[in-house]
Formats: structure tokens, sequence, C-alpha cells
């Protein structure tokens, strides 16, 4: 399939809305958005829209170091086939953590001729390199990641108070964001076995362990004026605070995820590891309120928060004992839409969350648009057909999903990639056309 110099469609996404538009492509790049034009290359079906490709700025792929568990080819190739063009890759667990520029060297030679979508990098933020971040923001981190609790990795460690203000401080005299996995450990049980017993296992990591990290996260980016950002919102009882402190001008975002927004905790079944993630899947009511934070604009973006590990960590039927991290990049949109559709919140609503929300966060200016200028990241989305997700045809190394087996709306039909075609349905990875993306360093950041 060549490379098209135009997609026209009946239903482009254009902002906020869908128009009939033809979308003109000249060296990747988005040369023009014109009227309708029968004439073009590639015309969708009536039964397809013409989407942005996705940005999901919360991935981990794990190489080099952890290749078994994803990996650039396999992360890449599973996130072309949902529709998402830019993703922004994790600094665990990768061997090295990209917490030094060495380690941040050694991930872009681990990804060189490996992307089937664009990549940009998060860095760590780790006791270890605290005052030394500049290093790491000039070699083109798009920002950084802290915990506020054990990662599951003893290499990139935690951030007491006092660290987490220090490096807010850091970052945000580099023009740069400081994003927080927010649990506190004063609340979260010991780690060790719990049992088959999901309500075990969520017992552990009560709404308690949330509320009162973002609590701590507000207070230093109110103190220090740095932005900050919460990873993975799992429970909605924090979005009163975050209200409050967006009201009050707090450089504050957040996010959730698929997971929080299609699963509730009583449907995991009794030893499903594959729903294990933390912080983790809470009850109805929970997952309830969370949209109404996605309604109100108190969630700013929807990302997978794909993490994945081999089977055999995933495999003790102990949730205490199995891995925790769930595979979503590939199932992130069908996932949503469904439950959107269902609960009737228009498609238009949900996509500038998994668009424009991300990308935002990142600093990756204006990606997530269809728009003359920005790269041709494409996604031909039937929004209308179901399909049954079934784990073994997912692109991961490791075919876990907590979807599998359930029926979901929307297919991706196409993906292009700067311009070049990626993935077609039932023809699958078509080319590897993904590219870097470096952040720019400070003295250069306006
Ligand atoms: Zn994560």
């Amino acid at each position: 399939m060549s490379t098209p110099s135009a997609v026209a469609a009946r239903r482009v996404f254009l902002g906020d809305r869908f128009t009939p538009a033809t979308v003109r492509v000249s060296g990747g790049v988005i040369a023009a958005v014109d009227v309708f034009d029968e004439a073009a290359d590639i015309v969708l079906p009536d039964s397809e829209v013409l989407l942005p490709g996705l940005v999901d700025s919360h991935v981990h792929l794990d190489e080099p170091g952890r290749t078994e568990w994803e990996g650039f080819s396999t992360g890449t190739a599973a996130a072309a086939a949902g529709g998402v063009t830019t993703i922004v890759d994790m600094p665990l667990n990768s061997i090295p953590v990209t917490t030094t520029a060495e380690a941040l060297a050694a991930k872009r030679a681990a990804a060189a001729g490996k992307l089937a979508v664009d990549v940009g990098y998060w860095g760590g933020a780790v006791p270890e390199n605290l005052g030394l971040l500049a290093e790491l923001d000039a070699a083109g981190v798009v920002g950084f990641k802290c915990f506020l609790s054990p990662s599951g990795i003893p290499e990139f460690g935690f951030l007491d108070t006092a660290q987490l203000e220090a490096a807010l401080a850091e970052t945000a005299a580099l023009g740069s964001i400081l994003i927080v996995h927010a649990e506190d450990p004063a609340h979260l049980h010991a780690d060790g076995p719990v049992g088959r017993d999901y309500a075990a296992f969520l017992a552990s990591r009560p709404p308690a362990s949330e509320r009162a990290a973002v609590r701590t996260v507000i207070d230093a980016a109110r103190r220090t004026r740095g932005r900050a950002h919460i990873v993975h919102v799992s429970d909605a009882g924090v979005l009163d605070d975050v209200r409050a402190a967006k009201a009050q001008g707090v450089a504050l975002t957040i996010e959730t995820c698929p997971h929080y927004l299609t699963l509730t905790a009583e449907e995991v079944p009794a030893g499903a590891a594959q729903f294990k993630c933390c912080p983790p899947i809470r009850d109805a009511a929970n997952r309830d309120a969370l949209w109404r934070g996605v309604a109100d604009g108190t969630i700013d973006a929807i990302v997978s928060d794909h993490s994945p590990s081999t089977a055999e960590l995933k495999s003790s039927p102990d949730f205490g004992l199995a891995w925790g991290g769930i595979s979503g990049v590939q199932t992130a949109l069908p996932a949503l839409w469904t439950e959107a559709h269902r609960r009737g919140v228009p498609i238009e609503r949900l996509l500038p969350l998994v668009t424009v929300g991300p990308a935002r966060i990142a600093g990756l200016g204006g990606r997530g648009r269809i728009a003359a200028g920005e790269p041709a990241h494409l996604v031909a989305f039937d929004p209308d057909q179901t399909r049954t997700v079934r784990a073994r045809e997912l692109e991961y190394r490791n075919k876990l999903s907590p979807w599998d087996g359930r029926m979901l709306r929307g297919v991706v039909a196409s993906t292009w990639v700067n311009g070049v075609p990626a993935y077609r349905r039932g023809e699958g990875i078509l080319a590897r056309a993904g590219r870097e993306i470096l952040g720019e360093p400070a003295t250069l950041a306006g």
C-alpha cells in the first residue's frame, strides 16, 4: 500500500466535532485540511470515521533489560493496532531504569529501527539523581516520573515528602513536569500473600493511600509552584481535592485509565491476576464517580498504563504475589468507547481525553489533532462494529488482557504514522515509520 497524499471521509474529527473533510499529506505532515473530495487517494467507507492518532503518555515498554516483558517492537505494534500513534515510555521497568543520560542513550539505541509509532521518553526522579535532573532533561526526556511508595523494583526508589518537594522545585526550574505515582506507603499493607480473593487485595491498597498521597502532591505543587501530574488515579475520592486545587491555581493535572473506567472489583474472578494493578481497580460506585470526573473536566487525560510482565510473573493465583500491571494499549479505544456508549457519553467528549489531553501533559504541543503542520498520524475507526477481544490475537509479547473474551464496540480499520500506512485490520503491521520524540532542553523551552 503506497503512502497516500490525501485521505477523505464523511466524518473527520476536527477538534470537537465530525465534519466531512479531506486531509492532505505531504512529507509525513498534514499539509492542509480541505473540504470533502470524492477524488482523494483514499476515501473511507461511510461506516468509518477519521480520527487523529491517539496519544498515550503512559506506556511501559521495558526495553532494554526486560524485553521478555514487552519491548519496542511488540509494544509499538500493539499501539499502532490500537490506533495509538504517539506513546511516551516510562522510565521503568527497563534495565537500566531511565534515571541517567547514559540510560536514556541505551534506551534510544535499543529503540532504533523498531518503532511502529512515535515514542518519547519519561525520565525517572529517584533519591539518587535529585539535583542531577538537568542532565537527563538536556538529553531529551519529556519530563520526570517519581513514586511516593515502592515501585515494584528495587532499582527505582521512591521519594519522601521532602524529596518530592525538592524534585518539584528542580523540575519547575527546568520548565519541566513531575508526574507522580500517588499512593502513600503509610496506608498500604505489607507486601505478601493475600490469597485468591480480589477483595483481600483491594483492602490492602485502600482509598486512603491515594487520598493522602494526592494531598501531599498538591501541597508540594502549591509551595514550589512546580507543574505536577498524578498518574493513574483509581480512587474517585481524590477528585474533590483535585478540583479545589485546580480552582486555586495549583499547576496540577490528573489521568485515569481504561481499566478503572471500564472494569469493577465486583467482577474480578478469583485468582485472575490479569486484573491486578496498583492502585487497584475499585468498586462500581467508584467507577461511576470517575466518569463524573471525566464529564466535568477534572480528569485531564485517559491513558493505558500499559504495564506488562511475563506470563510467568502473572501466573500466581495469589493477588499478593502476582506482578501488578495491566496490558491495555491496544484495547484502550474500544474498551473506553464501549463504556462511554453504554453511558450515553458521545465519542466527541471522549476523544480529547485520549489525544490532546495526554499530549499537553507530556509537552507534545499540538499532537492529537488533525491540523495543518502536525505529523500525519491518522486512524480509520468503525465506531459501530463490535468485536470480541481474543488476548492471543493481540500484538503484545505476553498475550494477557483483562478484556479477553469481552465484546467491545469499535474497530480500528487502519492507522497511518507520519503519513505511512502502518497498520491495517486483517493485514497487521505494515511499516515501522515511527520516530523518536526528544523533549527540548530547558534553555530552549518557551
Ligand atoms: Zn505505570
